[in-house]
């Protein structure tokens, strides 16, 4: 089995959640006493987080290299970055280490594919929503037509996983809200939404979408797993 390096900490209740799923995960393919070999480096979030709003991507590169690179030194054999918004990263973290790194929308992307859909709607941070990283993605390496939502209602979002999620906070009237905004992209032709920010699916899960629901802490967790045993 190899082992996973996880750089976690955006926030930790998603990291919590990848934790869960990839060690439940290698207990239920190979059963016994297994749970999966790994190394999680927890960032500080708050200065994460300042850096994003400073819109300070420089330095963000800077602090995920130097995770990455500490992985790879602790014996991670493949790296994944448990966070969407982040992976605006991706390029310096690929560039400075010399082992894989797993890129979540190369994960999500994969599982749209096996779905077959072709038209998507995007839900994340408004640096996921409304910069190409993610959708350039989607487009380039899979032919998905992505939609997100209009500015109000992006702007809603990114203060629900700002100012709720992150901090564990789950609401009911944000949950409805979320409800409603999918309901208008499946409006406009989306035939599966992207939960694309680790914490969505704290709030929202497949049983309050009619659509197909592609939670992207799953999806990426259960790849790793799958790296892992191959
Ligand atoms: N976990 C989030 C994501 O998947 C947002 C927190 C962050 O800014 O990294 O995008």
């Amino acid at each position: 089995m190899k082992t996973i390096g996880l750089i976690g900490g955006m926030s930790w209740e998603s990291s919590a959640v990848y934790y869960r799923i990839i060690n439940s995960k290698v207990k239920e393919i190979l059963g016994g006493y297994h749970c999966a070999k790994s190394v999680l480096l927890t960032v500080d979030f708050d200065l994460i987080q300042k850096l994003q709003f400073e819109e300070n991507w420089a330095e963000l590169d800077k602090v995920m290299v130097k995770a990455a690179k500490q992985l790879e030194n602790a014996g991670a054999d493949f790296i994944i970055l448990c966070t969407n918004t982040m992976h605006l990263c991706s390029p310096a973290i690929v560039k400075n280490i010399t082992i894989p790194f797993l890129h979540i929308a190369e994960a999500t992307g994969t599982r749209i594919s096996e779905l077959g859909l072709k038209k998507v709607a995007l839900l994340g941070t408004r640096f996921t929503m409304e910069k190409d990283f993610y959708k350039t993605y989607l487009i380039e390496h899979f032919g998905i037509q992505v939609i997100t939502p209009d500015k109000s209602e992006r702007d809603f979002i990114n203060g629900t996983i700002y100012n709720e999620l992150v901090h564990g906070l789950i609401k009911t009237e944000s949950r409805e809200k979320f409800k409603k905004i999918i309901k208008e992209l499946e409006k406009q032709g989306a035939e599966g939404v992207i939960l694309g920010c680790t914490e969505i699916p704290l709030l929202i899960s497949k049983n309050d979408v009619e659509i197909p629901v592609l939670d992207t802490t799953q999806i990426h967790a259960e790849k790793a797993v799958s790296k892992a045993l191959e």
